[in-house]
């Protein structure tokens, strides 16, 4: 059985950038489906005692199990999410991190730059990560379910979900102005 993560903050803890009203319908909706779909796939498969990395690895490999993969990997990206949100306002990266950013986009700015072109890039539902491989930081946006793990893009920093059900209630279409929202005032390194 797998279990719904505890929310590291209040559901208002994010507002004005991100309201209670989004949070309940993608905590208490959108994320606990994808946790109730998992357990009803896997249920008496070998999957249901499997750690979550290693159903999304297993699950990646066979078409058979793209169902399961789909919800695993929501799963995954959305504690990933969850964890990447600060409700005590943006952080900065640690300086390990951040000289890094500077040796691979030359300033920290610049790297909030591309990673709003990214995620605004990411051409319908997806997610947009920083990653870390080979000791430089990079940044990828992957579609629907798919994440660093199971594409094997290197070790995942942070993410920002930019499927509609993260932004639409609060931004509508304005999902430059929800990245913005996420890099100024939300991202949690
Ligand atoms: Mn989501």
């Amino acid at each position: 059985m797998f279990e719904m993560k505890q929310l590291p903050f209040e559901l208002s803890a994010l507002d004005p950038w991100i309201s209670s009203a989004t949070m309940e319908f993608h905590y208490g909706r959108h994320y606990r489906g994808y946790i109730d779909k998992l357990n009803e796939l896997v249920k008496d498969t070998p999957y249901a005692e499997m750690p979550l990395e290693a159903v999304i690895k297993e699950s990646y490999r066979k078409t058979s199990d793209r169902a399961i993969y789909n919800n695993a990997g929501q799963v995954w990206n959305h504690q990933f999410f969850w964890n990447s949100l600060s409700a005590e306002g943006a952080t900065r990266p640690p300086v390990k991190i951040m000289k890094q950013i500077e040796a691979a986009y030359d300033s920290y700015d610049a790297f909030k730059a591309a990673f709003k072109a990214k995620a605004l890039g990411q051409f319908g539902s997806g997610w947009c990560w920083a990653v870390q491989k080979d000791g430089r930081v990079d940044i990828v946006a992957t579609s629907n379910a798919d994440n660093p793990v199971s594409l094997d893009l290197g070790q995942p920093l942070l993410c920002l979900d930019v499927w509609e059900h993260a932004y639409y209630l609060d931004y509508q279409n304005r999902r430059a102005d929800f990245i913005d929202a996420f890099l100024e005032h939300m991202i949690k390194w």
